[in-house]
């Protein structure tokens, strides 16, 4: 479903050019998840987003569901609509309705027309389990709550993959749970995901495949079973011991 060959990102900086992916390569098949861990400034956020080309990789490749996203000519509507992504900051439109949230790109994107994009919503806030709440608006809504909006808003689109970027960091800890369940439902059903967070707990349960990234690397990837209990690299030694 996703095959990142050797990708490299650059990124200008006052202090000079930063060499921010070096040689990123990954594949993932139809229904995996894989889960990314590794300390801050690893890479993790940049790799996600050039994965839907919010950042375009300088070299490399990127195929997703057999479309080469890099090629300039693919449009990048298309490449946002077939892999969708969460963010830690929900990003909810604040002056529309949940049930507006959800159906905007939908209507705009997908040209579904609004009756059936409404109910297309519905059924999709019944399974993140807030149909009650398709009348609010976001801030009426607790953190937990507006991240399975945030959720539902990109299954609106049937995106071929799911990008998430942290999705539970921003939230209380008694919210935490609700989200992670939408996300291992999700899982459940087939869903290929590619899941960045510090929730061990979910790697372990619900990842196919672990990689640890560091210094704009990939360093190691496993089976949540063999990466957690034998680790082979020097610094997912190091970082498993510091986080758990
Ligand atoms: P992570 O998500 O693992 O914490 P990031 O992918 O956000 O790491 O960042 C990787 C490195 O790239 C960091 O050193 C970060 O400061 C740098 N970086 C990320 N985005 C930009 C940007 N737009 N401009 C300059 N540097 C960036
Ligand atoms: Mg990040």
């Amino acid at each position: 479903m996703i095959t990142a060959k050797n990708i490299h990102k650059y990124f200008e900086t006052p202090s000079g050019t930063l060499h921010a992916l070096k040689d990123v390569s990954l594949t993932v098949k139809p229904a995996e998840v894989v889960v990314v861990i590794g300390p801050s400034g690893s890479g993790k956020s940049t790799f996600l987003r050039c994965l839907n080309r919010l950042e375009y990789a300088d070299a490399g490749s990127i195929v997703i569901d057999g479309v080469n996203i890099l090629d300039p000519k693919c449009a990048i509507n298309a490449v946002r609509a077939e892999v969708g992504m969460v963010f830690q900051s929900f990003n909810l439109f604040p002056h529309i309705t949940v049930l507006e949230n959800i159906t905007m790109a939908q209507i705009s994107v997908r040209k579904t027309r609004k009756a059936e994009a409404d109910k297309i919503s519905m059924e999709l806030l019944e399974k993140v389990g807030l149909s009650q709440k398709a009348a609010a608006y976001p801030d009426q809504l607790s953190g937990g709550q507006q991240q399975r909006v945030a959720i539902a808003r990109s299954l609106a689109m049937s995106p071929k993959v799911l990008l998430f970027d942290e999705p539970t960091s921003a939230l209380d800890p008694e919210m935490v749970g609700e989200v992670l369940d939408v996300m291992q439902d999700l899982a459940k059903e087939g869903m290929t995901m590619v899941v960045v967070t510090h929730e061990m707990g979910f790697a372990r349960e619900v990842a196919d495949r672990v990689v640890f990234m560091d210094d704009g690397q990939i360093q190691e990837e496993g089976k949540p079973e063999h990466f957690f209990t034998n680790p082979q690299n020097e610094r997912t030694k190091l970082f498993l011991k510091q986080i758990l």
